[in-house]
């Protein structure tokens, strides 16, 4: 009985995910007034198709041109070569050009669940970009990371520090991705109520065709197609929803 409740559930919240879609993601859109040339800003090959594929679709509907800064090759297991190749196609699977894409690839930035990177290098790498591709929106982690993994926790810090000390560029602002409860973060489109109700400034939601879109793109990550990514792939709600908030200054928030 409860999983034939949750199948009509499922199929419910699918109803109404593709007939609200596009109104719900217009006001998104809608909320990023102005913005001319918006990166996403990663930690490694495979982050833009596992975490951030709603905010891609949706900023890429607004007919900007989305570029992508990814901080290492992903070499853990010594797959740095592959995994530069694979992002090249994962991005282009999800309508990210190759010329739009940027991989850095220094030795002071391994691809570590254990390393926090440098926050004084990381940072001037990523202002540099942002200067010499003259970007309005910077995109990425917030503190949790999703994962909780170090390096994408990094990439939040960096560009936090970016942002506080005043550096980014004048009219340059920064939208992180919520890291939501392990609870949500695996029950899919079950997660759009609450993602409504608590949601924070910009809302991306995934149609049925997006959301096979950014699955063929992650089918490009074949290094990284382990048995449980497939079931990340199928219960994950980043895969479908990301929600997602202005960095304002710390102080400010701290009093509020
Ligand atoms: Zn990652």
């Amino acid at each position: 009985m409860l999983a034939v409740a949750v199948v009509v559930l499922v199929a419910v919240l699918w109803w109404l995910c593709s007939s609200w879609r596009d109104a719900v993601c217009s006001r998104a859109v809608g909320l990023l007034p102005g913005v001319r040339a918006p990166l996403l800003l990663i930690a490694h090959p495979d982050d833009e198709c596992m975490f951030f594929a709603p905010t891609i679709f949706g900023v890429l509907q607004g007919q900007r041109p989305l570029s992508v800064l990814c901080c290492s090759t992903g070499n853990y297991y010594n797959q740095g070569e592959t995994r530069k190749k694979e992002l090249i196609q994962s991005c282009a699977a999800l309508g990210i050009a190759p010329s739009n894409v940027t991989l850095i690839d220094h030795s002071e930035l391994p691809d570590s669940p254990s390393v926090k990177w440098d926050e004084r290098l990381l940072s001037s790498l990523i202002l540099n970009h942002i200067r010499e591709k003259n970007i309005d929106l910077v995109i990425t982690f917030d503190e949790g990371g999703v994962s909780g993994h170090s390096n994408h926790i990094s990439l939040y810090h960096a560009i936090r520090s970016l942002h506080d000390s005043g550096k980014l560029p004048k009219g340059c602002s920064v939208l992180v991705l919520e890291s939501v409860s392990i609870f949500r973060k695996y029950i899919s489109i079950l997660d759009l109520l609450l993602s409504w109700l608590y949601g924070q400034d910009v809302l991306f939601i995934s149609s049925g065709r997006q959301y096979k879109q950014a699955k063929e793109a992650m089918w490009h990550h074949q290094s990284q197609l382990l048995w449980f990514r497939h079931i990340y792939l199928f219960f994950s709600r980043y895969m479908m929803i990301n929600t997602l908030h202005f960095l304002h200054d710390e102080k400010a928030e701290k009093k509020s």
